[in-house]
């Protein structure tokens, strides 16, 4: 089962660079517990494959890691040791964080037959990394019978969703950085949703594409490039006209557009939100963030999803469960969003019908 681990920790003092501390957030692997459960009650063995990239090993974070699942497993340092599981009797393992194999990032189909060797069947549950070509994630699918996990099936379920609901009140949120992420889903969403309210650096770089003074604010490079083709000026496009500046950088939105945007959202019929509308992460650039996560969470539907989005609702003391559906996916949920087909969802029949 290639498993989604991949959480943020808080390195614990003293301990030395790349080593674990403490996972601060660990709604990712709370969401593997449901197929991890389905599959070990139903008398499966499972081998557990996973990777995480803030810190290099599981080790420092097995006992969380099993407290979380509620279950007790070895870590599996080396490839070798699956067939050695695999011949013994115990039910489950977690191999060591597989982007340290050789291959992985790769698609390498030598790993991917490793990682295969011994077992019956492979379930992807790792939503988040489906838009990756990796061996664990596409390559594998080529070695085993494929399924999608229970978390991977309600990940696209809901997400298709968000793409095919009516355009009558649907409202797209995005805000945050990198404009290669971003861009691609206002541009898919321009036909598909009511209004697209835009904030944080993406809404700079369409101000700027709109020919405003954005001063020393934060923009994207590639804005220019990745909005070609879009009408900037597109009415359904909405972008804040206040501002809160410091040495002429514009670091939130105004009180004037948070506000309209709550409005909109509250009337909406479905929300799709990535993004903060700031830089949140210093208190004085977080209000408007604060505004519009309220506002979607008491939206009649609401699907959100980011690492930073995330991190925002729980800075606003609001409850994951506020939100009709939270996915696990940063990038990968953009990806779905802006209409590509990823590379992790091809081996497990999705894209079967084209
Ligand atoms: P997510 O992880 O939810 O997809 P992103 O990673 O795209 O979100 O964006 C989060 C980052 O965007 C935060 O670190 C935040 O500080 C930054 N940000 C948002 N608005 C601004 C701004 N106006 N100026 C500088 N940084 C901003
Ligand atoms: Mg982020």
């Amino acid at each position: 089962m290639r498993a989604d681990f991949d959480v943020p920790v808080l390195r614990s003092t003293g301990a030395s660079e790349r080593q674990a501390g403490m996972i601060v957030e660990p709604f990712r692997i709370e969401r593997q517990k449901e197929t991890l459960d389905y599959l070990l009650d139903h008398g499966v063995r499972v081998v557990l494959v996973a990777h995480i990239s803030a810190v290099d090993s599981f080790v420092g974070i097995h006992d969380q890691l099993q407290q979380i699942l509620g279950r007790t497993f070895p870590i599996l340092s080396k490839l070798e040791d699956i067939s050695v599981f695999l011949a013994g009797g115990a039910q489950l393992a977690l191999l060591e964080n597989v982007r340290q194999f050789a291959g992985e990032k790769e698609n390498d189909s030598g790993l991917a037959m490793s990682l295969a060797k011994g077992c019956d069947i492979y379930v992807n549950n790792a939503f988040a990394v489906c838009h990756r070509a990796h061996a664990s994630v596409a390559a594998v699918t080529h070695h085993l019978p494929s399924y999608a996990g229970l978390l991977v099936a309600e990940e696209v379920a809901h997400l298709q969703k968000a793409l095919d609901a009516s355009v009558k009140g649907k409202v797209v949120v995005i805000g945050g950085a990198k404009a290669s992420t971003k861009v691609p889903v206002i541009r898919h969403f321009v036909d598909r949703a009511e209004h697209i309210l835009v904030g944080g650096v993406v809404a700079n770089d369409i101000l700027k594409a709109r020919g405003r003074d954005v001063g020393a604010s934060l923009v994207d490079d590639d804005a220019a490039h990745l909005l070609e083709g879009l009408d900037i000026n597109d009415p359904r496009l909405i972008v804040p006209d206040d501002f809160v500046i410091t040495d002429d950088k514009i670091l939130d939105i105004g009180p004037t557009s948070a506000a309209r945007f709550a409005e909109i959202i509250k009337t909406s019929s479905m929300v799709i939100w990535n993004g903060p509308m700031g830089m949140f992460e210093d208190s004085r650039y977080g209000e408007a963030t604060g505004v519009v996560t309220h506002a979607i969470a008491q939206a009649q539907l609401s699907i959100i999803g980011g690492g930073d989005t995330i991190a925002v609702v729980r800075k606003a003391g609001v409850g994951l469960d506020k939100f009709s559906f939270v996915s696990t996916g940063g990038g990968a949920m953009l990806a779905f969003l802006a209409g590509e087909q990823l590379p992790g969802l091809e081996g497990l029949g999705y894209y079967d019908c084209d």
